[in-house]
């Protein structure tokens, strides 16, 4: 269990000097953001959780094979591990995060160089999609402060033309 909040995996170094290399700027795992992400690229609001295919229940991933004894025991402390890796993504996606998760089974030798491309596309688009949210929620804003201007604009002329029609 220790495993999950430790400063990093051996193949979780090796992606992280990759994706350096690549010219990303990231923390580790931050503890100001929900589950402490392992990854954190901030300009990107994109972070990253590498997960240990056993105890993160890694469907169909032949790393994530029950013990033969207890098991219930496994198999419900995995599904624990399950519902709350969900509630954390949750979490940080409601805070405007994107949330990319890498399996220790993708940081094998033989599909490494695959993973890595593959978290790039995925940090590079969650800071595209970040961007776009921002400016239709700025849109959004400039357009009610247009309208509410013109409804008070219209109000001050209504309320003059009262005025006008009825002191004479
Ligand atoms: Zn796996």
């Amino acid at each position: 269990m220790s495993r999950i909040h430790s400063s990093g995996t051996k193949p979780e170094i090796r992606l992280r000097r990759a994706l350096w290399h690549l010219g990303f700027r990231y923390r580790v795992n931050d503890p100001r953001l929900p589950g402490k992400p392992d990854i954190v690229f901030g300009r990107y609001r994109t972070v990253v959780f590498v997960h240990g295919c056993f105890w993160h229940g890694h469907q169909g991933c032949s790393l994530y094979t029950v013990p033969k004894t207890n098991v219930e025991f496994w198999v419900s402390k995995v599904e624990r591990n399950k519902v709350r890796d969900s509630a954390v993504w949750r979490r940080l996606e409601a805070l405007g995060w994107k949330v990319v998760v890498v399996w220790e089974c993708q940081l094998k030798k033989a599909v490494f160089e695959e993973t890595v491309l593959r978290v790039k596309d995925e940090i590079v688009s969650g800071g595209k999609e970040y961007r776009e949210r921002i400016a239709l929620a700025r849109q959004l804003r400039e357009k009610s402060r247009k309208e509410q201007a013109e409804r008070k604009a219209r109000n001050k002329y209504f309320s003059q033309e009262i005025k006008a029609k009825y002191s004479r």
